[in-house]
């Protein structure tokens, strides 16, 4: 028997329309490429949404058409994000930190029909525009005012092409599972693979950000969102902020921690969400400052580990909270949330932290699970680790035309690449990617373990800890250490330092020093290069 409830699909549109109906004066700050800041509202960008549906349509742009963007947190990009989902067609968010050939092949991948720019990209859509057949239509995102001098074809003002526009546009209603975007992986491995997110997933992982134990998202907010609209739509806050009426405040294309500490300031931040690297930029900056946050009562960290002393920063100096938060691209991207239940609340400090420390809780609507090697589920005791699999109506269920064929197995679960323990409470804690994991003598060594140690010895900045074969234990860990300027710290330092808090058998068969090390355009190590570089390295224990 089917229960007698109303059928109306989920869709994006009805966020904005909700916030512009009924939230219509909560601001939208910016900071903008072109220098001010600027201030909106709900009811201008729900308006300015449609006057944008209507203008792409006119220019051509159909259903199911997708539709790219290079462009920083702004509320021109926000007006994107709802008028391209909210008319039916795909908001494909690139990233615009690739290499202009990945940036080429994504777009051409994607078939872009049109490309949205801020003024900052368009010297790299010009190098590259003679490669992307698709595009019919370059529109930058600014006025008349500030039009560039440009050899891109077909190009068009967003303000004149908005503002040519009456409005008077209902969003039309679709079945829910239409695509609503499309975010590519950053592609460490391979091509990049294009993770295509539906109406139905981004509106039940909208609820689950607003819930209190997921990232809490509510009307009394006012939200910094650092981690950028290009990356996993910046953890899905856009969404959630408007289904709140969350004020949003958008740090445009200046994440230094001066003019992020400055905004939060100005306008009130509650909530901010990054990466561990700006939050070191800004926590850097607040300390030589002697500065506090007035109004920030918990920020978001993910996209990797937190650090410890980063979470005891926050949370005992200044007060913030921490939500130490894991995902992916292909989870839209929420999977855990690092919040601490009941029973932690009278747990001293330090023991809080420790909870802190692990990559968050199982959300609701998110299955987890970890398995060795041969599929045999682990158990969830905090202690025994295996690869992580997940399943849940917000993961995806395979790349954008079939790339990179079949991703889930029979019963739905996806390989998310991770390594990690599970503990009885759905806490989860990485110990590793899959593939950076040194497997010596049937044991696994976790190169994030030797990593965080490493960065601990007295003159090294950064670290990377790689398998390199070896004829005895398959693989040994190898120690590629950048140090700091001037310091004279050695690799009898390094594996001294090691040895006080790793066992024997793990400690690195040898360290070297290099200027500097890779990394993938979101900013995390690229293992793949130092594997390639190091691949003939001889080891002195070999
Ligand atoms: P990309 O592949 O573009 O770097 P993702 O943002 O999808 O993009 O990266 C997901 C991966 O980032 C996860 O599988 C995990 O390895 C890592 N990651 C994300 N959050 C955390 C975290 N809090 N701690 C450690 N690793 C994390």
């Amino acid at each position: 028997m089917r229960g007698l409830i109303q059928d109306r699909p989920l869709l994006i549109s009805s966020q904005i329309e909700y916030a512009g109906t009924y939230h219509g004066d909560v601001e939208i700050v910016s900071r903008t490429v072109e220098g001010p800041i600027h201030r909106t509202n709900y009811r201008e960008i729900n308006l300015r949404s449609k006057k944008l549906a209507q203008a792409l349509a006119r220019l051509g742009v159909e259903f199911g058409d997708r539709v790219g963007t290079l462009a920083w947190n702004g509320y021109r990009h926000l007006e994107i994000y709802f008028g391209v989902s909210g008319m039916g067609c795909v908001c494909h968010t690139i990233n615009p930190r690739l290499f202009p050939e990945q940036i080429a092949y994504i777009a051409n991948h994607a078939e872009d029909k049109v490309i949205f720019t801020d003024l900052t990209f368009v010297p790299l859509l010009e190098a590259i525009a003679s490669e992307l057949g698709s595009v019919q239509h370059f529109v930058i995102m600014t006025d008349e005012a500030h039009m560039p001098e440009t050899s891109l074809p077909n190009v068009i003002c967003y303000e004149t092409l908005v503002e040519a526009e009456n409005g008077e546009y209902d969003w039309p209603v679709f079945d829910e599972m239409t695509a609503s975007s499309l975010c590519y992986t950053s592609g460490t491995t391979g091509n990049p693979k294009g993770v295509l997110y539906a109406h139905r997933s981004t509106i039940l992982h909208s609820y689950c950000v607003c819930t209190n134990d997921g990232l809490g998202v509510c009307n009394a907010d006012t939200i910094l969102p650092v981690v950028p609209m290009f990356h996993a739509n910046a953890w899905g806050i856009p969404y959630a902020a408007a289904m709140s009426g969350a004020k949003m405040v958008m740090p445009g294309s200046e994440m230094d921690g001066k003019s992020i500490y400055e905004l939060m300031e100005a306008e009130g931040v509650t909530l901010s969400a990054g990466v561990p690297t700006v939050w070191l930029m800004l926590l850097g900056y607040v300390k030589e400052n002697s500065l506090k946050f007035s109004t920030m009562n918990r920020t978001v960290i993910g996209g990797s580990a937190a650090p410890r002393s980063m979470i005891e920063t926050f949370v005992n100096e200044y007060g913030v909270n921490v939500i130490h938060a894991w995902g992916m691209t292909e989870m839209s991207p929420l999977g855990t949330t690092g919040n601490l239940l009941k029973k932690h609340q009278d747990l001293p400090g330090d023991k809080q932290i420790d909870i802190r420390l692990k990559q968050g809780r199982t959300v609701f609507n998110v299955d987890l699970k970890i398995v060795d090697d041969e599929g045999n589920e682990q158990p969830r005791d905090g202690v025994a680790f295996g690869r992580l699999l997940v399943r849940g109506p917000w993961i995806t269920s395979g790349y954008f035309k079939a790339e990179g064929g079949s991703v889930v197995d029979e019963e739905g679960w996806f390989d998310t690449g991770d390594v990690a323990t599970l503990d009885p409470d759905g806490y989860m804690q990485i110990t590793d990617r899959s593939k950076d994991v040194i497997k010596s003598g049937g044991e696994w060594i976790s190169s994030i373990d030797v990593e965080n140690e490493a960065v601990g010895c007295p003159g090294i900045v950064e670290a990377a800890v790689i398998a390199v074969p070896h004829p005895k234990w398959d693989e040994r860990p190898l120690v590629i250490a950048v140090k700091e300027e001037g310091h004279s710290v050695t690799k009898e330092d390094v594996l001294h330092h090691l040895e006080n808090t790793l066992a024997k058998w793990q400690l690195p068969d040898d360290v070297v020093f290099v200027d500097e090390l890779p990394h993938t355009a979101t900013g995390k190590l690229l293992k793949t290069a130092l594997r390639e570089q190091f691949k003939d390295y001889k080891l002195p224990t070999a």
